[in-house]
């Protein structure tokens, strides 16, 4: 039987879905006997690729960068799965929606307190320029499966990419189905 094809992608969030993804220990052996790492932060790969089978997806939509690469992720792969609080509900990502446009949030750190060089940090194209206000994934695209928690428990990942290895589907879906 062919290997699954896992990706990991990281949108706007800390990391912590990631790292509680290293949690699972002893599981990643049995994980990279059967599923094949194909794009993940946790690995040198530059261009999501096509056919992917399954992407658990970390962070909240809130820049334009992070915009792009979900459009893409979605189009290149069958299971997509929310991955996170920030990826299923904005969470800690989008604490600053209520503060305003984004320039009204940058200006006191990046403009107003700085001694030397004040300057909004993607006003050179540099850094992704942040969107108007942060998203969830599933407010762009289609989600196939929610994985909450913050981070998620390694034994609640665990407990889902075991069913998917399976052939089952894991019971948090609240959204759509693409299996078949
Ligand atoms: Fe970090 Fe929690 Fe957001 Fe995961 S859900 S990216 S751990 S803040």
């Amino acid at each position: 039987m062919a290997a699954v094809k896992l990706a990991t992608v990281w949108l706007g969030g800390c990391s912590g879905c990631h790292m509680s993804f290293l949690d699972l220990d002893e599981f990643l052996v049995e994980l990279a006997g059967r599923a094949e790492l194909v794009y993940s932060p946790l690995a040198d790969v530059k261009e999501y690729p096509e056919g992917v089978d399954v992407v658990l997806v970390e962070g909240a939509v809130a820049n334009e960068e992070n915009l792009e690469m979900i459009f893409k992720v979605r189009e290149r792969t069958r299971i997509l799965i929310s991955f996170g609080d920030c990826a299923v509900t904005g969470n800690v990502t989008s604490l600053r929606n209520p503060l305003g446009a984004p320039l009204e949030v940058l200006k006191p750190a990046y403009v107003e307190r700085p001694d030397i060089n004040p300057r909004i940090p993607d006003e050179k194209g540099i850094v992704p320029k942040l969107l108007e206000r942060v998203q969830p994934v599933h407010a762009l695209v289609p989600v196939d499966f929610y994985l909450p928690g913050c981070p998620p428990p390694a034994a609640r990942i665990r407990s889902v990419l075991e069913e998917l290895l399976n052939g089952k589907q894991p019971a948090l879906d609240v959204g759509q189905r693409r299996f078949g």
